[in-house]
């Protein structure tokens, strides 16, 4: 059996921190078991659905390197529903229903008043012939719902929240398609399911519910229902879904200078018994990752944690994973030199200026004025070599006694104007001999 998964996002608006986890979920899964990543647009609602956001959508799956292997989109299978529908209608397992929405509120708010669950009573089905010809003379169109099989309980093993059990009685019969004749999400859903050979749908558990209904929908379509795993939301740092976590996404993960890996790698891991690990690659992530690992508690995101494993794999990209993103000039001696201090790629300019210059003279005073002006009377006798910072250094400590932060501050404050960075040995031999010189000797003025 292929393994065949989907994201199935609504093109209505940017993905957020909770879509991307879901996508890679199910891009992993079908990776791990060499199988195929289906991206499903799910843009029945032609209004809200816009242009802009399937492109938006494209593009940060590509960024996050969750490649899929098709594209599919509801809007082009309409007839395909159509004729799903009719099959259903034909054997009476979708049924016309005239209540307006202020009755069927009311309808609700008489059960809840009685203490009882809310369920649709059905009595669209049994208006006769001739009532339901005078609703539509009144100019009533109906609007649709999928009759369950009340004798027919509902169970699946999930993959992550193991047995679950409905009584198919306690659920109102779900309304699948609109007075004007658009779909609402159930019923697509699971007829694209069946078509496109879905083996396993991964989503949050917020769709427990709708799956309830849908393995029924598959059932009555003479398809077997796919593998289910829903995975428990995710909350921010303070423990619950904040507004910040919706509008979380790529462009912000690229604005801060998050690298996709760092990302992805987070995603992979939190909710589950995996610890969190510094990767350069999600290859390795793929070996350990199993439904059965995820917990049932809400997963949390933390931004701190992100930039902190976002630090840690800086550390480890090779020059030539990056060399492209990098200023003009800086080479593999530049970037092993400054990663060390990085907290994200972008920040290599900042020190890579910092070393092509101008610097920012810091302004020393006295003692510290005259012991700069020395150094740069003594580099200018020095041979020139990658172990110059050594040989200045100990050239200086001999002829002042200084040592510690006296000896090497004010020089780093004059070579670089900042009082921290890279590994000065590894700096001076990039600022080079005639700029370094020159940065230490205005000091003096
Ligand atoms: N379009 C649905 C959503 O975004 C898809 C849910 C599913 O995966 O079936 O919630």
């Amino acid at each position: 059996m292929t393994v065949i998964t989907r994201f199935a996002p609504s093109p209505t608006g940017h993905l957020h921190v909770g879509n991307i986890r879901t996508a890679l979920h199910n891009w992993m899964w079908a990776r791990k078991n060499g199988g195929r990543f289906l991206l499903r647009l799910d843009d029945t609602d032609t209004e809200r659905s816009k242009e802009e956001y399937v492109d938006a959508i494209r593009a940060d799956l590509a960024w996050l390197g969750l490649s899929a292997d098709g594209e599919e989109r509801q809007s082009a299978r309409f007839a395909l529903y159509e004729e799903k529908f009719e099959a259903l209608r034909e054997i009476g397992r979708v049924y016309p229903c005239y209540e307006t929405a202020q009755e069927l509120d009311l309808k609700r708010k008489i059960l809840l008043g009685r203490g009882l669950p809310p369920v649709y009573d059905r009595a669209a089905l049994s208006l006769s012939d001739v009532e339901r010809r005078a609703l539509e003379a009144e100019g009533r169109r109906p609007h649709w719902r999928f009759r369950l099989d009340h004798e027919a309980p509902i169970g699946w093993i999930d993959l992550i929240r193991g047995e679950q059990h409905f009584d198919p009685k306690l659920i109102s019969d779900p309304v699948i398609r609109r007075e004007d004749g658009s779909w609402l999400y159930m019923l697509p859903s699971a007829i694209d399911d069946v078509d496109m050979g879905v083996t396993h749908v991964v989503r949050g558990e917020d769709h427990v519910s709708n799956t309830a209904t849908q393995i029924q929908m598959f059932t009555a379509m003479g398809a077997s229902p796919p593998a289910f795993a829903h995975e428990a939301l995710l909350v921010g740092t303070e423990g619950k879904l904040s507004k910040r976590l919706g509008s979380l996404g790529v462009s912000t993960f690229r604005e801060e200078g998050m690298e996709a890996v760092a990302v992805v790698g987070l995603l992979a891991r939190i909710g589950t018994s995996d610890p969190v690990e510094p990767v350069v690659d999600v290859a390795p992530l793929l070996n350990t990752f199993d439904f059965s690992r995820f917990g049932r508690a809400p997963a949390r995101f933390d931004e701190a944690e992100l930039a902190a494993l976002n630090q840690r794999i800086v550390h480890m990209l090779d020059y030539a994973a990056i060399r492209d993103r990098l200023p003009e000039g800086m080479g593999e001696v530049g970037w092993n030199a400054i990663r060390p201090n990085l907290e994200t790629v972008a920040q290599a300019s900042d020190w890579w200026r910092v070393v092509t210059g101008p610097v920012e003279s810091p302004g020393l005073e006295g003692d510290d004025r005259v012991f700069v002006a020395l150094a740069a009377d003594l580099l200018a006798e020095l041979p020139w070599s990658q172990d110059v910072w050594k040989s200045l250094t100990a050239a200086l400590k001999e002829k002042t006694g200084r040592k510690g932060k006296p000896l090497f501050l004010p020089l780093r404050l004059a070579l670089t104007g900042r009082d921290h960075g890279p590994e000065m040995a590894a700096l001076l031999p990039l600022i080079g001999r005639d700029a370094a010189i020159a940065r230490l000797a205005p000091a003096t003025s």
